[in-house]
């Protein structure tokens, strides 16, 4: 099953967890020099995406034992990932067969978790502005609804058919707890734009009496950020979410909350290769801080994106140009805004290790030098690394951005109509080479086209005003 080398997650042993880091790392060398040499990445192929199909199963087996390891036998325990962090079909089918769900905020992401053969039992809706038509298919089909809102209940409220609607339904939380290190990824802020403000006036007792009035409402769900949020944060989430639907069974006097979503945000280490925080240790954590969130009164539901897929990742690209300007040496490559938006235009928050190869696609050796490594894009600030040490980076070599397998390479933006880079997954071929998969295809300069309205070439030179006048 390719799952060797994953123990390290359930001891959370740091020092254990050294030896899964770095038989990760000698895969994904092993990858580029492989792409390279299949011809996947090269002059008319400037830029990859790779994906390492055995560390995302590890993940998704670490984070199953992790949460088993601390909760009664029994307890129904649905880890959803959030779909978002890696919209790519394969993976998300690669997940499903791992044994996990997902967990979708919008029409397209409930697609694609269906075109991946993802059971609605499996999945969990959140989103912050669901349409009615978007509600209506969740509920038709019994994907699970936590509403944002009570405008969004209210609408729930005129959408489920009572004795028919198989969807588990809740509320969405924000216990205003505070941020983490990066505001934008801080959901649990006074003012944050997610579910309802518990400390609000009036709002935790609205809530409560929410449920009162409704049976059929049987989850709490809060998610109180990503990336930044420590491990303590998160913690204080949840035990303030168990708090409420303790409150709210006990005025109901029956385990009417019967699950509790208490979502994702584990952190990525993105200043070295060693996995932390880990599963292991945030559930274990939990148990601590909120012990009866395992002794079997509720099920669980889980929404990881980031820690799930981060470190599978990889993005490659080539150095088209290497110059230098005032003094500066510059790496010009095709991996740019269009492949990791975040670290280009909030560099200080989202910085990336970048792995400098040869030609060849063999580890660059050689001093390190100061450099910058741009992307393709035409503007200034299109930097993946700026002013960074590495081996000096030749034309024909490549620069790899490390940790890059959650809204990065998987989430193109399209500045300067950069087409989106081909994907693939890989997996040792038993036979100390690497085999490969099109997870997906490289978009065309026509589909470019197509995609901007180019079947609409002459719509407004041909627009007439059709009044009077
Ligand atoms: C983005 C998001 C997640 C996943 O967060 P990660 O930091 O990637 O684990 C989970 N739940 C909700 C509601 C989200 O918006």
């Amino acid at each position: 099953m390719g799952l060797k080398g994953v123990d390290d997650d359930m001891s959370g042993d740091v020092v254990d967890g050294h030896g899964d880091d770095e038989e990760r790392a000698g895969r994904r060398d092993g990858a580029v020099r492989a792409a390279v040499e299949q011809g996947l990445l090269g002059p008319d192929a400037p830029i990859v995406g790779l994906l390492d199909v055995r560390g995302i199963r590890a993940s998704a087996a670490a984070l199953r034992r992790a949460f088993e390891a601390v909760a009664a036998p029994g307890t129904a325990i649905l880890h959803a990932f959030a779909v978002k962090a890696n919209p790519l079909v394969p993976v998300l089918r690669l997940l499903a067969e791992a044994g996990l769900g997902a967990e979708v905020a919008s029409a397209g992401e409930l697609a694609l978790a269906r075109a991946a053969g993802m059971p609605a039992e499996l999945m969990v809706f959140d989103a912050p502005a669901k349409t009615e038509a978007e509600l209506r298919e969740a509920l038709a089909l019994g994907v699970a609804v936590n509403a944002d809102n009570p405008q969004e209940l209210t609408r729930i409220d005129a959408l489920r058919h009572p004795g028919r609607t198989r969807s588990p339904l809740g509320i969405r939380v924000n216990p205003q707890i505070g941020a983490g290190t990066i505001g934008a990824t801080s959901t649990a802020t006074a003012t944050s734009k997610f579910g309802v403000g518990l400390r609000d006036e009036g709002a935790r007792e609205w809530v409560v009496q929410a449920f009162a009035e409704r049976p059929w409402l049987t989850r709490l769900h809060a998610h109180v950020g990503s990336q930044g949020i420590s491990l303590s944060l998160l913690a204080r989430g949840v035990a303030e979410t168990y708090a409420l639907a303790e409150e709210i069974n006990a005025r109901a006097g029956r385990r009417q909350v019967d699950t509790l979503d208490i979502g994702g945000g584990l952190s990525v280490n993105f200043a070295s290769e060693a996995t932390e925080p880990t599963y292991a240790q945030y559930a274990r954590l939990l148990a601590q801080a909120v012990p009866g969130l395992f002794d079997g009164r509720y099920g669980l539901v889980t929404e990881f994106g980031r820690s799930l897929l981060a470190r599978h990742g990889t993005v490659v690209a080539r150095v088209e140009y290497a110059k230098s300007s005032g003094g500066r040496r510059i790496a010009v490559t095709h991996a740019g805004v269009q492949v990791a938006p975040r670290t280009v235009y909030v560099p200080g928050a989202w910085p990336l290790r970048i792995a400098a190869y040869d030609a060849k696609g063999r580890p660059k050796e050689g001093a390190p030098v100061v450099q910058d490594v741009a992307g393709p894009a035409c503007f200034s600030g299109d930097l993946l690394a700026e002013g960074r040490a590495l081996p000096p980076l030749d034309q024909g070599d490549f620069a790899a951005a490390l940790d890059t397998g959650a809204y990065y390479f998987g989430t193109h933006y399209s500045y300067n109509s950069l087409a989106r880079p081909g994907v693939y997954g890989f997996v040792p071929d038993g036979d100390g080479g690497v085999a490969f998969a099109v997870v997906r295809e490289p978009q065309t300069v026509a589909e470019v086209v197509a995609e901007s309205g180019g079947a609409h070439a002459d719509a407004l030179t041909t627009l007439r005003a059709t009044g009077s006048r």
